[in-house]
């Protein structure tokens, strides 16, 4: 793909950890991602790896086909991812790709994807503390977010390692 176009990215940060051969990502996709930032006022930083990827990813992942980055969206001004809710919010109104929220990220952010590009459906999910995946279809947005806002309340409230959810059930 032509990286002349794109304003924000370069090829370099979307490239394999290790690997020196060749690689190409989707134009579709990073034309996607490039209009995002061009609609948000803060950077975007592509984490290791996630980029395209040659292995560390599931099976059958999208990073292997240069159709998905692991990324978070910074504050302003400051090292600091936003509030993860706050970057689905942004990844929502303006990506248009499916949307994977990782709250317990080291650095709390999102996997964006363009599996409509390979003529899956859309999706959104979260991850949850145990690295459990919470999987709605993509116009169950708001349904996603809601029901991670209450589960990082519960997490808030349960002692160090346990698991308010599983109290409340007792
Ligand atoms: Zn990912």
């Amino acid at each position: 793909m032509d990286w002349s176009d794109i304003k924000y990215f370069t090829r370099e940060e979307f490239r394999p950890e290790g690997h020196d051969g060749d690689f190409d990502m989707g134009i579709g996709f990073i034309l996607k991602l490039d209009n995002f930032r061009s609609q948000i006022d803060s950077p975007m930083v592509v984490h290791k790896n996630g980029g395209f990827a040659v292995s560390g990813h599931s099976e059958n992942s999208l990073h292997y086909l240069g159709l998905a980055a692991d990324l978070h969206v910074r504050e302003q001004g400051s090292d600091r991812p936003r509030d993860v809710l706050e970057q689905a919010l942004l990844a929502y109104k303006w990506s248009f790709l499916s949307i994977g929220i990782y709250p317990f990220w080291n650095r709390p952010g999102l996997h964006l994807d363009d599996r409509t590009a390979i003529g899956l459906p859309k999706k959104v999910w979260f991850q949850d503390r145990a690295g459990k995946y919470r999987y709605y279809p993509y116009e169950d947005f708001h349904r996603c977010v809601r029901d991670l806002i209450v589960y990082r309340e519960r997490m808030e409230k349960a002692p160090e390692g346990g698991t308010a959810m599983t109290r409340s059930v007792r």
